[in-house]
């Protein structure tokens, strides 16, 4: 609850301005050898790569948005290229999307993470390792705790980073609630490598692949351009609302 009205003070007072057009990196989870989550032929790799593509469509026609992306086809990028990739790039956003897997078959939602380097609870912890453990995959391995990135982040831009990003959360999260008929679960904080990159930064679990009726429809190609739109919605409404707090604090 603390965070919630710190948040909501902070978020007014910074005056943190997207340029326009604002440069978004979006990062399909997995591919190559890693599939990610599986359940039968439906691939986590398959299905987040499938909303990515369609949300380059959507940014790409909107002249406010220039897309960007970790991987377009199925290639394998390890966890720490991720990040890195934004920063070479001067992505203004991070989008990282991915599909989720629970040992309970009924659990099913989208769920949205923004980045802590301490996990909120046992299950975002135990969902954080699935995630970063592609770093094992063909031993590429991601930085320790003490990267240079983290390193060059001043506790001011980490926390002006954490309250940014869990706005862009929320209002992904407002955006799904409104044209997806999904049970969207919440926002949350985990240690995903990928969150580390400098910029307001969300990481978005679609739904349950481990869930036989949520991989079906996650696998169909209208779902996935749904879910596409929900997301450029969100950016939208992110790059509206701080255009007009910047405007209010320069003017
Ligand atoms: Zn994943």
């Amino acid at each position: 609850m603390r965070l919630f009205f710190l948040s909501l003070i902070v978020f007014f007072q910074f005056s943190f301005a997207l340029a326009t057009p604002v440069r978004v990196m979006i990062d399909p989870g997995h591919g190559g050898e890693d599939h990610g989550a599986q359940y039968q032929e439906i691939k986590e790799k398959t299905v987040a790569l499938g909303v990515a593509l369609e949300l380059k469509k959507l940014l790409s026609a909107d002249k406010n948005f220039v897309p960007l992306m970790t991987r377009e086809g199925d290639d394998f990028v390890s966890l720490s290229a991720r990040p890195e990739k934004a920063i070479n790039s001067k992505a203004d956003l991070f989008v990282s999307i991915h599909a989720n897997s629970s040992p309970a078959l009924e659990a099913k939602g989208t769920e949205f993470y923004f980045e802590n380097q301490v996990a909120s609870n046992e299950e975002t912890e135990l969902l954080a390792n699935r995630e970063n453990n592609s770093k094992n995959v063909k031993g590429n391995s991601v930085p320790d705790q003490n990267t240079d990135l983290e390193n060059i982040m001043t506790d001011l831009n980490h926390h002006e980073h954490m309250i940014l990003s869990q706005q862009l959360c929320q209002l992904l999260l407002e955006a799904f609630q409104q044209q997806i008929k999904i049970k969207t679960r919440s926002i949350r904080q985990a240690p995903f490598h990928v969150l580390l990159a400098p910029m307001p930064s969300a990481l978005i679990e679609l739904g349950f692949i481990s869930n036989p009726g949520e991989a079906r429809w996650l696998n169909e190609s209208v779902t996935q351009y749904k879910m596409a739109k929900a997301i450029y919605s969100g950016l939208r409404r992110f790059k509206e609302k701080l255009d007009k707090t910047h405007k209010k604090n320069v003017n």
